[in-house]
């Protein structure tokens, strides 16, 4: 779509919802089942085009992407009907008799801007929360990824109510006029320097925003974890989509007396999932674009690698790679990594991790392996993080129930399940009082006996 015309188009939208059909919950349900139809009947597709733009794996794309997606229409369609209901509160005795309640209601035209790393759950998710919460949507998709950007655009009109969604293809011309309209909501999912851009815009219309950013995630490995499990399911975090996960651990802390343990089972982990050319192996991703390729070989300059290193440009590969104790001024400990390359840095006791931890700006995950609950308080109560996953790597981002958001630089705001929901609507604060009889002790004339009773009941 050209910029000139995005003015017009979202008005159409804004249109089409001040007119009350987003409304009903059978619309949402209804188009809920049509995005999942959708996902049923293009689920190849939408493979390939994963395939296309990162290398992806088909059963990676279908956990990540597909299934992620699938497993959310079906909570959202499960739980609609109570999540749209009023939420009663109690009241207080000074307003009785009388009751309280909150009463979600839509916020109008939201935006929602994607990503290229998971192109299309992070686009869909967000849609889906949307949806439920009765609002239009414009979608932007994330240029980088224009395989998946380009079949959206096709598919998402011939299943969803055109006149309430659109997606508008593009880059920063189109994005920049997008953020100049006045939105009910800005979902932004990316980095942090777009992040402010947004924010900046978005201040404009006073529109709210929800920044799903990223930043460095650390992952805390305690010497009494159990070493087989937590290799594994650190190899699995860290190197699905080669690495260019925005909550894959983004550098390992352990002990030094630990460190050739963990190095070695994490090495004999990359052998059993990806073999010991991984170039070879078809569930082993590739680097979305030369520059990003370029960004994490400069990275690799000068470091001590002791696993991996290899890269080919041509095919944009860079190998599962483990870096030793890279200097914490280096752009490898400074920068999001966002790619194949694990840092470990080691120090005398893991306490230490802690302090690591909070001299840096609050992570959007935060991974502790351990078996010591003493320590797992510690790091808990002590340090801030988005999320918190002990004794895994991600995989909390598999339970709808729990919010999926930063803090600090890593983000504002949450979605997934009923977060989304609840991001995409008002809560509008609603009290009905009874008339049946009026107490008049807040009323003028005012008299040292009302003050009193007022006293007594407040
Ligand atoms: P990106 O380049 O795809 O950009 C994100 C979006 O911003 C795109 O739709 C793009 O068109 C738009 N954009 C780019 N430049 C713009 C500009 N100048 N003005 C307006 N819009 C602009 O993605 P990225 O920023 O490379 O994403 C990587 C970052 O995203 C990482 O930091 C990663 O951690 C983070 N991320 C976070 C999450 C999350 O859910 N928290 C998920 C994925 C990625």
């Amino acid at each position: 779509m050209q910029s000139a015309m995005i003015a017009a188009a979202v008005k159409q939208l804004d249109e089409y919802y001040s007119g009350g059909a987003t409304r009903p919950l059978a619309w949402r349900k209804q188009q809920l089942q049509q995005l999942a139809k959708l996902i049923e009947e293009s689920e190849h597709a939408i493979l390939r085009a994963l395939h296309e733009d990162l290398g992806k794996a088909e059963q990676e794309s279908w956990l990540s992407e597909v299934g992620y997606l699938q497993t959310d229409i079906t909570h959202t369609l499960k739980h609609l009907s109570k999540w749209t209901a009023p939420r009663k509160v109690s009241t207080p005795l000074v307003a009785q008799p009388g009751s309280s309640y909150l009463q979600p209601e839509p916020v109008g035209t939201v935006l929602i801007i994607g990503a290229w790393n998971y192109p299309f759950q992070l686009l869909l998710a967000p849609l889906v929360a949307a949806i439920a919460a009765g609002n239009c949507a414009v979608l932007k998709p994330s240029e980088l990824a224009p395989a998946t950007s380009t079949l959206l655009a096709r598919l998402l009109p011939s299943y969803l109510d055109n006149k309430a969604f659109l997606v508008v293809e593009g880059a920063v011309e189109e994005t920049t006029e997008l953020l100049k309209q006045p939105f009910g909501h800005i979902l932004y999912t990316g980095g942090e320097a777009v992040g402010k851009i947004v924010m900046r815009a978005a201040a404009e219309h006073l529109t709210p925003v929800t920044l799903e950013l990223g930043g460095k995630s650390p992952c805390i490995v305690s010497q009494d974890c159990d070493l087989e499990t937590t290799a594994a399911r650190i190899v699995w975090s860290k190197w699905m989509n080669a690495g260019q996960t925005c909550v894959a651990p983004d550098y390992i802390i352990t002990e030094e007396s630990f460190r050739p343990a963990l190095v070695e089972a994490l090495k004999r982990k990359i052998d059993a999932f990806y073999g010991t050319d991984p170039a070879q192996s078809q569930d082993y991703g590739r680097i979305i674009n030369a520059r990003h390729f370029q960004r994490l070989q400069d990275y690799l300059q000068g470091q001590s690698v002791v696993a991996g290193g290899q890269c080919d440009p041509q095919t944009r590969f860079m190998a599962p790679t483990i870096v030793l104790n890279p200097s914490t001024d280096s752009p490898l400990m400074q920068e999001e990594i966002f790619g194949p390359i694990l840092p470990i840095i080691t120090t005398a006791h893991i306490e230490e991790a802690i302090s690591f931890v909070n001299q840096r700006p609050k992570p959007l995950a935060l991974y502790l392996y351990t078996r010591d609950p003493a320590l797992e308080q510690r790091v808990l109560t002590q340090t801030s993080a988005g999320s918190v996953c002990i004794n895994d790597g991600m995989m909390f981002m598999a339970n709808p129930d729990l919010p999926f958001g930063g803090v600090g630089h890593s983000g504002m705001g949450r979605y997934h399940g009923q977060w989304g929901f609840d991001t995409f609507s008002h809560l509008k604060a609603v009290m009905k009082r009874s008339t049946w009889f009026d107490i008049n002790w807040r009323y003028p004339p005012f008299s040292a006996s009302k003050l009193k009773k007022l006293k007594w009941v407040s």
